[in-house]
């Protein structure tokens, strides 16, 4: 039987409905939410966990397991190897000042005295506005609906009604508040007065912990703010354990923090949060090549999952815009809803490092061009932060070569991409209910490889033998994957909760399938239901998953 959806004319999603679906089936929480929450951290819930598990080892599969060491795979210049490390979260102190983030990973930050409100100070637009003879400048956060911010702030200031909006004179464009020297004639986004932003200050977004009894300076650590620091400093380890010649990919997956000033649009930034990082060491010669690979592999890996290739970008940094270390920066970029129309966010970067990382490891020595003397010398004139003094470099075995490797940096997000992902699957139909009336369905279309429960297993109704039959098939698939078993109420209720879920499979046991140990199968995209064999039910599954 073949019961087909309707796809909607489609519509620009709505966030608010992917925020309360996420709460609702128990995707995503609130931080101690009986609280009142704690701004930036989230919890998974059940099928949020399952999710995110399954894009983690979707990656970990793709990337590390799995990956093909022994050919060369389209686009890169050899066959190349892969392995994984797990680091811990607090490292030594000596570590981040070498890095650079103890003196570079900060954000500059505006208060405003009455709101009592902090601002990034690169995430302000203002426009210049003019009325009843007095110009000033109205701010409003970066990429929200902009200009009704700025509209409802000058009518507010000048005490006009909405219907005077005409006597309100623009001048100029939206301007970063960055360009704007000296703030007296600046409102704020949520002030009544003018002037009352402070200059910018750095605000440093590490979190600091103290290891151990000691309590002063000497204890202070830092809870990592990327997962990659750990891996350069295990290179040797890693090299010296596996024996492998370059080039060689080590991976790591783990927990990051950093203290976000403006943590905002969901999971999309959180002050706690997990990456998913490569660092790729390689001769500096077939640096820029693999630089070239290593886009176009990550970038696939997307569209390979389910995200559609007109939600997804691959944007190439200004040279003004690169990181002091970086040779070259491309951006992976989802077209999230909550952004501006025609704007993307960052779900993933692909850094060409060069040999700053292992360098500074082994000098201690800042990248001069970004960083000022003064931070990187003592009163001595000698450099400040020591390096480990270790010999990072790599000697060739074969051609007796020397060198310190270059690093391409694939840096994804798993809460970025999580949410990526949601926010693709989410789509709004219309399916015949039990009586073949056409209803609106939510359903989740969750690429069958990372949706959080593969098949629900149904009785269709609750006698004559089928909740047996169905928990054995129900028990049977559990071996193999997480499925779900549910025996209340109508069997289309039953579906439309899996296809909230993301179910791609429902199984459902009848009274056919009592005499000739048949199940229909109901595929969660297209509603075809297909009668299978109960022992066929896995390798259907498993076909769907990999396809
Ligand atoms: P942004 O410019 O958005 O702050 P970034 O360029 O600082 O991000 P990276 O340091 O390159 O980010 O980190 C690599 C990846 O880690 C990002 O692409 C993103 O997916 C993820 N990430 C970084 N910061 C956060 C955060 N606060 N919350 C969630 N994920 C994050």
């Amino acid at each position: 039987m073949t019961n087909s959806s309707v796809e909607s004319p489609s519509k620009p999603k709505d966030m608010e409905q992917i925020v309360s679906l996420c709460k609702r089936r128990g995707f995503l929480f609130q931080s101690s939410e009986i609280y009142g929450g704690l701004q930036g951290f989230w919890d998974y819930g059940p099928l949020g966990v399952e999710l995110k598990r399954n894009v983690k080892e979707a990656w970990w599969q793709d990337m590390v397991r799995g990956h093909d060491d022994v050919n060369t795979l389209p686009g890169a210049p050899s066959p190349y190897a892969m392995e994984g490390l797990d680091c811990t979260i607090i490292m030594h102190p000596q570590v981040w000042k070498c890095s650079g983030h103890y003196d570079l990973f900060h954000d500059f930050m505006v208060d405003c005295r009455e709101s009592k409100k902090r601002y990034r100070h690169d995430q302000l637009n203002g426009r210049w506005v003019e009325a009843k003879d007095k110009k000033i400048f109205v701010t409003a956060p970066a990429g929200d609906d902009e200009q009704a911010h700025f509209e409802k702030q000058a009518l507010k200031f000048f005490n006009l009604r909405s219907k005077h909006a005409d006597s309100l004179s623009w001048d100029g464009d939206s301007t970063c508040l960055t360009e704007i020297d000296g703030f007296d004639q600046v409102l704020g986004p949520d002030a009544k007065t003018l002037g009352t932003l402070t200059e910018p200050r750095e605000f440093n977004l590490m979190f600091k912990t103290v290891v151990g009894a000691l309590s002063g300076e000497e204890g202070t650590s830092f809870l990592r703010p990327e997962t990659a620091q750990g891996i350069f400093v295990n290179f040797k380890n890693v090299l010296d354990s596996t024996r492998h010649r370059l080039p060689l990919g080590i991976a790591q997956i783990g927990k990051s923090f950093r203290n976000e000033i403006t943590p905002r649009n969901f999971t999309f930034r959180s002050r706690e949060f997990e990456q998913m990082e490569i660092e790729f060491f390689c001769h500096p010669n077939d640096s820029q090549a693999w630089y070239q690979f290593w886009r176009d592999r990550r970038m696939r890996w997307y569209q390979d999952l389910g995200i559609s290739s007109d939600n997804l970008i691959l944007r190439e940094h200004d040279k003004d815009e690169l990181s002091h270390y970086s040779i070259g920066t491309a951006d992976i970029e989802y077209a999230f809803p909550f952004m501006a129309e025609g704007e993307f966010g960052e779900l993933e970067g692909i850094a060409h490092r060069g040999d700053f990382d292992l360098r500074s490891h082994m000098e201690g020595k800042l990248d001069e061009k970004s960083c000022p003397l003064e931070v990187q010398l003592g009163d001595d004139g000698k450099p400040k932060w020591k390096g480990s003094g270790k010999d990072l470099n790599y000697r060739d075995d074969l051609t007796n070569e020397k060198y310190t490797p270059h690093v391409i940096e694939p840096s994804a997000g798993v809460d970025r991409s999580t949410l990526a992902f949601l926010c693709e699957a989410y789509n709004e139909d219309e399916a015949p209910d039990d009586k073949g009336k056409m209803q609106t369905r939510t359903v989740m279309r969750l690429h069958p490889r990372i949706a959080p429960i593969k098949a629900a297993v149904f009785p269709l109704v609750k006698k004559d033998g089928m909740p047996e039959l169905a928990k054995r098939v129900y028990l049977d698939l559990k071996k193999s994957f997480h499925v779900f078993y549910d025996e209340k109420g109508a069997v289309g209720r039953r579906y439309r909760r899996q296809d909230e879920a993301g179910t791609p499979y429902c199984i459902t046991v009848d009274g056919q399938s009592l005499d000739d140990n048949t199940v229909t199968l109901r595929d969660r995209d297209t509603l075809e239901q297909i009668r299978v064999k109960i022992e066929e039910c896995e390798s259907v599954i498993r076909e769907k998953m990999n396809g």
